[in-house]
């Protein structure tokens, strides 16, 4: 099948590099100039595990390729879909400015039937709006063209991308035109097998809104964790144990309950936000998504108020943080828990020394010229604890999981690490002589 993807993102890369490896015809299309260069050299743009590879073998066998000639890739296609970014506005709503952008682009260049996919996460309503921008440009040309918009949100998670494209536990699709439907089948075949179970088929609007209630499920089981530690740290309870106590029961189950310093990423703050609005402009107050929201802000913020607590007794005023990602195995910083703690300990003139495996580039991105004065990046992370008064651990990427505490000893001014994501062993730190603190405890 011939298929355009319009945006070169996370979503949008991995999807048309799998959509290539299964044997469709890829054109991918980007405004980024810079990106499209270096994808047609075999250059990923962003890390994902197994991308570089898969890139590189459908660029030889010309299953893929990489333009900025939007107008050539919608005339070749007969599958579009949209996969640009889809940001917060100030009031929380989604920004549809690039999805309605591609639309008109859409509109300018369809020649003939084509399927359009909806492949960003958009707000419910929106397949009925680029279904009428589209049309709009049609009728501007005064031709009659057919096409049919498809909501086909994503649900791939960074750092495993390719896997879970490769192997969704379902695919959404949201329309209602046979023949649209029948094409979607077509084009996700090879990753379903034979179990049409996976597809699972329904209205736009509610493919639309499937998209949120999931990252909003997920979101609330991670802030509700959070809840409970912030009971726990007052009452003298410790989570870790009592996240112990209700995984064991099936019903609740470990997935998504693990205490931490708050979620961050390109999707949950903003779609979290955008259900929000979205539920406030169609008539209710969402009580539940609201809480979801101010708790993982509150989490940010008690976790830094810890720290600097505790900053302040000390001599040295240079910290250490380990992890910027806002989770492991992705290059990914946009809303990191990282952003808000670095920002808030230079605000109080400590000097911070950071390592990450590979976000601290786009990092670097996130500050201003002046709050990067008081930051250095380091390539190895114990180089990072020269004479550090704290280690402040924020993403839990697999060479942080087992501290060398002697080595710790002979760098650091003062034995205190917090931990952000409850990964260390409080006996073995405080056996060393280390003060620990961890959340929820
Ligand atoms: P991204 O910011 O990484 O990439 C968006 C790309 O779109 C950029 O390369 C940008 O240059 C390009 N673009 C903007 N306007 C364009 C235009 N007119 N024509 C062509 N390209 C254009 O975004 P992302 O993280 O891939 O997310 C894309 C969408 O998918 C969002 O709606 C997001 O919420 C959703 N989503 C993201 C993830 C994720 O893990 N990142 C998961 C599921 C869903």
């Amino acid at each position: 099948m011939k298929i355009a993807i319009f945006g070169t993102g996370y979503v949008g890369l991995v999807s048309g590099v799998c959509l290539s490896e299964i044997g469709h015809e890829v054109i991918c299309v980007d405004v980024d100039k810079n990106k499209i260069e270096k994808l047609k050299n075999g250059i990923p743009t962003i890390h994902e595990n197994g991308l570089k590879k898969l890139l590189s073998k459908n660029i030889k066998s010309e299953s893929i390729s990489f333009t900025d000639d939007a107008s050539f890739a919608v005339k070749k296609s007969k599958v579009i879909f949209i996969a640009v970014g889809t940001p917060e506005n100030n009031d929380g709503t989604a920004n549809m400015v690039y999805v309605n952008k591609v639309s008109e682009t859409i509109g300018k260049n369809i020649n003939g039937y084509k399927v359009i996919i909806n492949k960003s996460t958009m707000p419910v309503g929106s397949a009925k709006k680029v279904d009428k921008i589209i049309s709009n440009q049609i009728d501007k040309r005064q031709m009659e063209l057919d096409f049919d918009v498809v909501s086909n949100p994503e649900f791939l998670k960074e750092g495993k991308a390719i896997d879970d494209f490769m192997y969704p536990d379902r695919i959404v699709i949201g329309t209602s035109s046979l023949k649209a439907k029948k094409i979607m089948r077509d084009l996700y075949k090879p990753l379903i097998s034979n179990d049409t179970s996976k597809l699972i088929t329904m209205s736009n609007e509610s493919a639309e809104m499937t998209k949120y209630a999931a990252n909003a499920m997920l979101a609330t089981k991670i802030s509700f964790i959070n809840e409970m530690s912030r009971i726990c740290e007052n009452i003298g309870a410790n989570i870790n144990d009592v996240r112990l106590g209700i995984g064991t029961d099936e019903r609740i189950g470990f997935k998504f309950i693990y205490p931490g310093v708050g979620y961050g990423g390109s999707c949950f703050p903003k779609d979290v936000k955008a259900l929000a609005k979205i539920a406030q402009n169609n008539n209710y107050n969402s009580l539940l998504i609201d809480a979801v929201d101010k708790i993982n802000k509150n989490q940010k913020i008690n976790f830094l108020n810890r720290i600097l607590v505790k900053a302040d007794k000390v001599k040295s005023k240079i910290v250490t943080i380990w992890g910027l990602a806002f989770k492991p195995d992705t290059d990914d910083v946009r809303e990191a828990p990282s952003i808000y703690i670095v920002k808030g300990l230079i605000k109080k003139g400590i000097k911070v020394q950071c390592h990450d495996p590979i976000a601290s580039s786009n990092f670097k991105n996130e500050l201003s010229k002046k709050e990067l004065e008081f930051i250095t990046f380091y390539d190895k992370p114990y180089q990072a604890l020269d004479d550090s008064s704290m280690l402040i651990m924020l993403t839990e990427w697999n060479e942080y999981k087992q501290l060398k505490l002697k080595l710790m000893s002979t760098k650091m001014k003062n034995k205190i690490v917090f931990d952000g994501r409850n990964i260390y062993d409080r006996d073995r730190l405080e056996k060393q002589k280390f003060e620990y603190y961890e959340v929820g405890v």
